[in-house]
């Protein structure tokens, strides 16, 4: 039941005294970084005594790594790098993560780790629906599930008729997915007359690289007839296989002889006490070619407090709420877009696609949430959608604490983004950045 039972399980003070260790290995090999050499000096910023000491060395950013591209994070000679993975960088520079022959082995096994963990095994068959490319999420888990032995299909997004087709011809049975498009699929599968618990073999899904619900795990896992499991992973630190759900499915076990886990306040960055949520700080621990210290990642969670039932002593988190820089504040109301959807994807009659518009209307915000409706809520009377959407408006009033204007729409007419789903588009003049 684990793959690598000896770090898995291993005992919370052995487990420590590894990170002390890898960490001091990782800092005097940052010094070779022109960037980590610049900060703290040729000899690199350690030994430190103890983990805690972390907490005194300077944070590391993305606006950091854009500043210093392409080299500037670069730990080892050019001619050792195998791999490079970018983000997209649709302002400014984009960033560049670097990878050893070694670091894309680790990579792969903490992948493997993860997918084993869940009950991934060789005679599966993995169809990896997620991005291919410079997007570390399609190629992570494949290396992972080649690893563990399952037969891999690359197939990538989109095209559901596709997708389904191979489903059916190789027996699929696990799939790892956009949350957005498992929602969209869902859809398609009933548009198409499939029942996936009676004509696929499918067992297991993946999804992860973009925020989203709990709501929306259990609406997959329902229609699907499958357990879905979290997947949380960022370029900076690999890709997926950063932290994984278990069987249990109460958080995420990040994999700590790999990275060092902090929870800081996004506003002072002072660390925070288990439990209390706050911005997810990480630091690399076994890579050579792009070491990173103390990375904010801006993604929101906590560090969920107790041991776990599964066996596995490495801390958990909690589902990501949204990243720090994702609030909206709506006439000085601060929330986030997973709150709609908490509440959209509890509503039987809403389908599978949603969008947060925010207006300045007469110098006031005005959010309006747009959401597909399932195919059957249309066949009802007007009387019976005004009163949907009157209930939806109540319901996302109560959550937010603002009344959005609430636009019900039929299956379809949303964008679908083939990457990553966009669910908010402000039209402020301001951005929303502050008036
Ligand atoms: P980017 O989206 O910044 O171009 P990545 O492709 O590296 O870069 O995506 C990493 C980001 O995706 C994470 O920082 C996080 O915001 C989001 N993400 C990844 N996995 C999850 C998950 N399981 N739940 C929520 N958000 C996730
Ligand atoms: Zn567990």
């Amino acid at each position: 039941m684990y793959w690598d039972r000896a770090a898995e399980t291993m005992d919370r003070r052995d487990l420590e005294r590894l990170q002390l260790e890898r960490l001091n290995a990782t800092l005097q090999r940052a010094a070779h970084a022109p960037y980590y050499r610049d900060l703290h000096g040729a000899r690199g910023a350690g030994p430190l005594p103890s983990l805690v000491d972390i907490a005194g060395l300077p944070f590391t950013t993305k606006a950091d790594l854009r500043d210093h591209f392409p080299y500037g994070f670069l730990a080892v000679p050019m001619e050792d790098v195998v791999r490079l993975h970018s983000s997209s960088g649709t302002t400014g520079n984009p960033t560049v993560i670097y990878h050893t022959r070694a670091d894309i082995e680790a990579w792969a096994d903490l992948a493997a780790r993860s997918m084993y963990m869940t009950g991934v095994r060789k005679a599966d068959v993995f169809q990896n629906m997620m991005g291919y490319g410079l997007f570390t999420g399609g190629i992570g888990l494949h290396y992972g599930a080649e690893r563990l032995g399952a037969l891999t299909i690359p197939i990538g997004p989109g095209n559901s008729k596709r997708q389904l087709w191979f489903m059916r011809q190789f027996r699929t049975t696990v799939v790892h997915i956009l949350p957005s498009y498992a929602l969209r699929l869902a859809t398609f599968f009933a548009e198409t007359s499939i029942d996936p618990r009676k004509d696929l073999a499918l067992r297991i899904a993946f999804i992860g690289a973009e925020p989203h619900t709990e709501e929306t795990r259990r609406r997959i896992e329902q229609v699907w007839g499958i357990k879905v499991y979290n997947s949380y992973g960022l370029s900076e630190m690999c890709g997926p296989g950063v932290a994984f759900e278990c069987p249990e499915q109460n958080g995420m076990h990040l994999w700590e002889d790999h990275f060092i886990l902090e929870i800081v306040d996004p506003d002072t960055g002072r660390v925070l006490p288990e439990g209390e949520w706050g911005e997810l700080v990480l630091t690399s621990l076994a890579r050579a070619a792009t070491p990173l210290i103390r990375y904010r990642t801006r993604d929101l969670t906590r560090i969920l407090p107790g041991p776990c039932a599964c066996g596995r002593t490495h801390r958990r988190i909690d589902r990501i709420r949204g990243r720090s820089d994702d609030m909206l504040i709506i006439n000085g109301v601060n929330l986030f877009p997973m709150q709609v959807e908490r509440t959209l994807m509890r509503e039987p009659a809403i389908g599978s696609n949603y969008l947060i518009e925010v207006h300045e209307e007469n110098f006031m915000d005005r959010l309006h949430v747009k959401v597909e409706l399932r195919q059957e809520a249309f066949e009802g009377t007007l009387a019976e959608l005004e009163h949907l959407a009157a209930r939806v408006t109540d319901e996302l009033t109560a959550e937010l604490g603002v009344t959005p204007v609430v636009k019900l729409l039929e299956a379809g007419s949303l964008p679908a983004a083939e990457g990553k789903a966009v669910r908010v588009v402000d039209l402020r003049k301001s951005g929303g950045k502050g008036a």
